[in-house]
């Protein structure tokens, strides 16, 4: 396997202060834990229950990401140890981290997730939603939260030129929120098709799969 050398190969691109995250769903556990042997320790899952039993197996000391779409009843599972969960797009999903955050004494690290991206398949919030979050009491009663910051996803597109401006779209926004909120830190943009435009564009978490692991059989 090449996964030493993909990450290397990567990682050389990336700025200084720039976050991988080596996006491994679907994939094995020998496949991440080459990854771990290669040095990595940031790694991101989109299905709680697969993320939990790979959690269960592998070395502590990685950090585990949520970077897919949460569902509610499953919050649960990942309370105990997830790092920080990338897709969060409703005050409802907040309240429910939160509440299961504080059965395990902890503060969950969160990023809310943007709608940036033509599709109407890919999940997130528009301007007025973040706002109207921000904003409610309910949001500033969560003491078991923390927004750390914002996360998108592009069009699917060869047109480098929109992906540009989605980003830059997301980047006025994350700059907007930090004047609103405090310890907003992480932008989360960027994936094996799009990373580069993304650090242009300023961001400092990158999210990685295909580049890193090869292409995912989905079966
Ligand atoms: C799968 C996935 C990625 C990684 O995609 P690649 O194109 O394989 O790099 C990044 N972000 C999210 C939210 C994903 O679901």
């Amino acid at each position: 396997m090449w996964i030493k050398e993909n990450l290397e190969k990567i990682k050389v691109t990336l700025p200084k202060g720039i976050t991988l995250v080596a996006v491994s769903k679907t994939k094995p556990i020998e496949t991440i834990r080459e990854a771990y042997e290669a040095g990595q320790r940031v790694f991101g899952e989109n299905k709680i229950q697969e993320m939990t039993q790979k959690w269960e197996l592998l070395p502590k000391d990685i950090e585990w990401h949520m970077i897919g779409h949460v569902q509610r009843n499953k919050v649960k599972y990942m309370a105990e140890y997830v790092s920080l969960v990338h897709g969060v797009d409703s005050l409802k999903l907040l309240k429910e981290i939160n509440k299961q955050a504080q059965k395990h004494n902890r503060v969950i690290a969160c990023l809310l997730q943007m709608h940036i991206a033509k599709e109407e398949t890919k999940f997130g919030l528009n301007p007025e939603e973040l706002e109207e979050l921000i904003a409610s009491s309910e949001f500033r009663e969560l003491n078991h939260i923390k927004i750390k910051g914002l996360m998108g996803m592009a069009t699917f597109t060869e047109d480098a030129l929109r992906i540009k401006n989605e980003f830059q779209y997301l980047k006025t926004t994350f700059e907007a929120l930090r004047k609103k909120l405090d310890g907003i830190e992480i932008l989360s943009m960027g994936m094996s098709g799009d990373y580069g435009i993304a650090i242009e564009e300023g961001s400092t978490m990158v999210r990685i799969g295909s580049s890193i692991f090869g292409a995912r059989n989905y079966s």
